[in-house]
């Protein structure tokens, strides 16, 4: 059953490819909530054609999320997941619509994710259609992660779905080289504003207090907290304050991103702004912390010891297959994985293929990288009992 499993997966190159043109070319941005549901549909129709029982989650005037599950009692527990919206406005996918040239494929989203998506379909649809049930399957795609789900319960729903899984597989892309990822950082980007008293610079300066040197003082302090041992990381990254030169400046704004390895981390460096932002260096100065909540924080994708060991399994079943090493990195930019680790389950970040330049006009996958990483998939789900 391997055999014809991994054979089906090559056999389907050219409608896995198909299918990820389907997508490609239908603009899901977060002004085409439209275009979403439409990608919805086609993942739904997929899934249904494989027995799975298919949900869309509805949010108000939010982009839907989907999920497709089938149950067999008893058996491992998989998850893929991932995200359907992309960063791109609608009009895109007119403008550069899919296309593969010399071995690399084109348009926006294909190499995040919609690639991903794709490649978890077909490696389900060959594992089924091969008669594989030996796997208590999960399917859950959002529709708004390009924006850290500022209005729908996507992130509720990675904690609810992911709980109890035995893998979860999240289908961004890989990286340049095919690796996986382990570990991400979080992320955290408060504004911080100092709110002064202008006067006169010339006339009579001892009447003002200036939020410029207030928020100066306190942007040094914030950066020192920088910890690279922790990994704990603190950046001003915007400073503006003041009108004119010769006014005490009686208003200035600072926007911070703080980047830390685990959520202990995270409550500890929130804690330290605080503490800092208390203290008053200009008398009569108010510095206030604005903090959007969960729009302006990511949790960390914490590297667990049971998702590592997913990662050695993950590496052996690549080595099976005569795959190149695949490697592993820890990196800065945070994704949904960390919410499914949160709760325990091992969870493996960049299954998607191999590709290059996330969010830019010039993203591309490389092609021959599809079918071996469906294939690791396919791997992986079988023989997860050997974990
Ligand atoms: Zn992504």
């Amino acid at each position: 059953m391997e055999n014809a499993i991994l054979e089906q997966i090559k056999n389907e190159e050219a409608d896995m490819f198909k299918l990820v043109e389907k997508m490609v070319n239908i603009d899901s941005g977060y002004d085409c909530p439209e275009g979403v549901s439409e990608v919805a549909h086609i993942i739904g129709n997929f899934l249904t054609k494989l027995d799975f029982k298919v949900e869309y989650l509805e949010t108000a005037n939010e982009p839907v999320q989907i999920l497709a599950t089938r149950p067999q009692v008893g058996k491992k527990k998989v998850m893929l997941m991932g995200h359907m919206d992309t960063v791109f406005p609608k009009g895109t996918a007119a403008v550069r619509p899919f296309h593969i040239e010399e071995g690399i494929a084109y348009g926006p989203g294909v190499m995040d994710m919609k690639s991903g998506i794709a490649i978890g379909l077909y490696t389900l649809k060959a594992l089924i259609d091969n008669k594989w049930n030996d796997t208590d399957l999960t399917v859950f795609f959002v529709g708004d992660e390009e924006i850290n789900h500022p209005k729908t319960n996507a992130i509720e729903n990675f904690k609810k779905y992911g709980k109890g899984m035995d893998a979860v597989f999240n289908m961004e892309p890989g990286r340049a080289d095919g690796e996986v990822v382990t570990g991400r950082k979080g992320l955290w980007r408060p504004k911080i504003k100092v709110e002064g008293i202008a006067a006169h610079s010339g006339n009579e300066p001892e009447k003002g207090a200036s939020a410029i040197i207030e928020l100066a003082y306190k942007s040094i302090d914030v950066t020192n907290l920088t910890d690279f041992t922790t990994g704990t990381t603190y950046n001003v990254g915007v400073f503006n304050g003041g009108r004119l030169a010769n006014i005490i400046a009686d208003e200035a704004l600072a926007k911070l991103d703080v980047r830390f390895k685990t959520i202990e981390e995270a409550d500890k460096a929130k804690e330290n702004v605080k503490k800092i932002l208390s203290k008053t260096y200009v008398p009569r100065t108010k510095t206030t912390l604005i903090d959007e909540g969960v729009i302006d924080y990511m949790p960390p994708f914490e590297e667990t010891e049971s998702g590592l060991k997913l990662y050695e399994f993950l590496r052996k079943e690549a080595k099976k297959l005569g795959q190149p090493p695949l490697g592993r990195l820890y990196v800065g930019g945070s994704s949904d994985a960390g919410y499914t680790t949160m709760v325990g389950a091992p969870t493996i970040c960049s299954m998607g293929p191999k590709s290059v330049g996330a969010h830019s006009n010039n993203e591309y996958a490389y092609i021959e990288s599809y079918v071996p990483r469906a294939q690791l998939l396919a791997m992986a789900i079988m023989h997860l009992e050997e974990m």
